[in-house]
């Protein structure tokens, strides 16, 4: 048997305050956390599926995968007691390619707007106390901008 690999990465054995919801898209990784250290949260739990704050939105997702993602988003807020919660939605996003492609890219930026607002007021309603941060992602050159989208309502 070969020796275990040690990573010089210490263990916080401490959960995070900060979830972050948004693509598996391994583009945007290293940059969200950057964001989040940016705001002050220097470590974050993620919850990501294609789409991501897209599947908080059961009334235009997948019943089922809705369901299970909004589960999972409420498991980690209430087990590891966050505070703030950062919801991105990203140009170029695969899952709405594939979803609303048809409609032209204006009209699939318009839902996805309309995804982080739904899934913000749903958490919100159910965790009053959180902090719900929403952003919109698009590459610029070898640059990634996080344009803050305001709170509705
Ligand atoms: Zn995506």
């Amino acid at each position: 048997m070969s020796a275990p690999y040690v990573s010089p990465v210490p263990f916080e054995p401490v959960h995070p305050k900060t979830l972050a919801v948004y693509c598996p898209d391994g583009r945007f990784t290293e940059a969200v956390e950057d964001l989040a250290r940016h705001l002050g949260h220097p470590r974050i739990d993620t919850l990501t599926l294609p789409g991501g704050p897209a599947l908080l939105n059961r009334w235009a997702s997948d019943y089922l995968e809705s369901e299970g993602f909004t589960k999972a988003a409420r498991f980690l807020i209430e087990g590891h007691h966050i505070e703030d919660v950062l919801m991105l939605a990203h140009a170029g996003c695969g899952y709405y390619h594939a979803k609303h492609s048809a409609l032209g890219p204006d009209i699939a930026v318009e839902q996805q707007l309309k995804d982080l607002h739904f899934g913000a007021k749903e958490l919100q309603t159910a965790y009053p106390h959180l902090r719900i941060h929403l952003y919109y992602v698009r590459p610029h050159g070898k640059t990634l901008e996080f344009e803050p989208i305001p709170r509705e309502g």
